[in-house]
């Protein structure tokens, strides 16, 4: 990513050019074989560079090294007996990034994907992003390699005891907050709040969000996710005089974020075409039927190939990167990491794309993001785009603290407020740095900025 700014001098430039360089080598040394943390840290890495430029007591208090080493990092054993009575044996993570500005805040993924590299990735992600939404929350992740797909209920709730049975002694409404994430939704943090009431022996509301409203959740929260990153994308379009109304959206995945995003972009007048899981995706020209869609993911957890059974208009493909094939306005990636490339980026702009907005976290790749950059497409990194899910955990844990409840539009306007903030935040960032537009850059500053200033205010600890 090409880095300029008029606020410095080439030297100063230079300078932090060389700093961030030196303390990206130290990063990809001391972490070796995980390639998702160093992608996550080389976009943001380079993105600072005119703040460093412009303020070099971030250099002097050598803000970067530190922040990119976790705070904490825990790993642990997690057996638990499957339905035909045999012990299986997975591994549970939790990585406590920072905690200058709250409490370590970030969902948990049950992916059998998911390994070191993932979760610091998605960690370090997640101090800028909380940080972004104005609200007092540190960064954190966790999860494991667990499987859910085609698992029963029962063996999903003797999984999540055991591995609750090691995190409770880590986390607590003060100290680290998880959620949801790819492959634990509300069935998953019931178990989850269940287990760590039943060993704690007090009702601690506040130490997992996205619960179910008749026990401590947020309204909003389900949808929170997806419908941030339409307001998001909302904001963007806005200020170049455009909007969702009668635009044509391609929405990958078909799991909390993509289903909420689809939702609300029908909302805003926009058709939805097309949608996806793991195995393939599906293409509805009169746009997506979206009660089919729910029932299919959310009730029957059942394959999305099966849209087609009842909507024989539709065309079914395998795979996951045709998706991007398909001729759009707006793109939103909701699926997981990495899912376009630069080749699906190239794909996307011949065929007229005006904006992405990252539902997903890290969804394109570091080339895909330069290409859309340059050929000047709107485009709303995850970090602002999908802070809405986070944004709305933190609105559950003051709701728990205050033992009281928002109503659903409530919570939606302050969703609407804190997006349009994150927006306006980061364009402004954008801007005082000399790269208008790009809210890459404009998003990891404001980010940044505040964690910084509470490390350096806090010591060196
Ligand atoms: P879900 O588990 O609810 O849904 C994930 C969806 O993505 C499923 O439809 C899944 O298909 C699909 N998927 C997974 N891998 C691929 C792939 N390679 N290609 C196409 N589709 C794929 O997870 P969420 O919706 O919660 O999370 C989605 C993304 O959003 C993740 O990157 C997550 O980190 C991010 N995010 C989530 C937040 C939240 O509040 N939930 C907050 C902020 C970010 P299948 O059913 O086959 O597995």
């Amino acid at each position: 990513m090409a880095i300029m700014t008029n606020q410095a001098s080439t030297l100063e430039r230079q300078a932090a050019q060389e700093y961030v360089n030196k303390v990206y080598e130290a990063v990809v040394k001391r972490n070796p074989n995980e390639a998702e943390f160093h992608q996550a840290a080389k976009e943001i890495f380079d993105s600072l560079v005119p703040i460093f430029a412009k303020y070099p007591k971030y250099i002097e208090h050598n803000i970067l090294e530190r922040i990119a080493e976790p705070e904490r990092m825990i790993t642990f054993r997690v057996p638990w007996v499957d339905d035909n009575g045999k012990v299986q044996v997975n591994r549970g993570f939790r990585v406590q990034f920072n905690s200058a500005i709250g409490p370590y805040k970030g969902g948990l993924r049950f992916h059998p994907s998911v390994n070191t590299s993932i979760i610091k990735f998605l960690g370090f992600e997640q101090i800028f992003k909380n940080s972004l939404t104005g609200l007092p929350i540190g960064g954190g992740k966790g999860g494991s390699d667990f499987d859910p797909k085609g698992k029963s209920d029962g063996e999903v709730m003797r999984f999540t005891q055991s591995f609750m049975t090691e995190l409770y002694r880590h986390i607590g409404p003060d100290v680290d907050v998880p959620a949801g994430d790819i492959g634990v939704g509300a069935r998953e943090i019931g178990y989850l709040f269940g287990q760590y009431k039943k060993i704690r022996g007090a009702y601690e509301a506040g130490v997992l969000t996205g619960k179910a409203p008749i026990y401590g959740g947020s309204p909003t929260r389900p949808e929170a996710t997806g419908y941030g990153t339409v307001y998001f994308v909302e904001e963007m379009l806005a200020d170049k005089g455009l909007s969702f109304k009668d635009s044509t959206v391609v929405v990958s995945g078909s799991g909390n974020v993509s289903i909420y995003a689809i939702e609300k972009a029908y909302q805003l007048g926009a058709k939805v075409v097309a949608c996806s899981d793991s195995n393939g995706y599906v293409y509805d020209r009169n746009g997506i039927n979206l009660d089919t869609v729910k029932r299919l993911k959310e009730v029957e957890r059942k394959r999305i190939s099966d849209y087609v059974l009842e909507h024989p208009e539709a065309e079914y493909y395998e795979g996951c990167t045709g998706i991007w094939k398909i001729p759009c306005d707006i793109a939103l990636p909701c699926a997981t990491q990495n899912e376009i490339d630069e080749a699906s980026a190239q794909t996307l702009i011949e065929n007229g794309v005006k904006a992405i907005g990252e539902g997903a976290n890290m969804p394109s790749t570091l080339e895909a993001i330069d290409l859309f950059l340059e050929n000047r497409v709107l485009f709303g990194p995850a970090k602002a785009a999908n802070a809405g899910g986070v944004a709305v955990s933190a609105l559950e844990m003051s709701q728990n603290s205050m033992r009281m409840s928002w109503t659903f539009d409530e919570v939606d306007a302050k969703l609407q407020d804190i997006m349009k903030n994150i927006y306006r935040n980061s364009i402004k960032a954008a801007e005082e740095f000399g790269h208008p537009d790009n809210l890459v850059i404009g998003a990891n500053i404001a980010g940044f900025t505040k964690v910084a200033d509470a490390m350096i205010a806090q010591g060196v600890i």
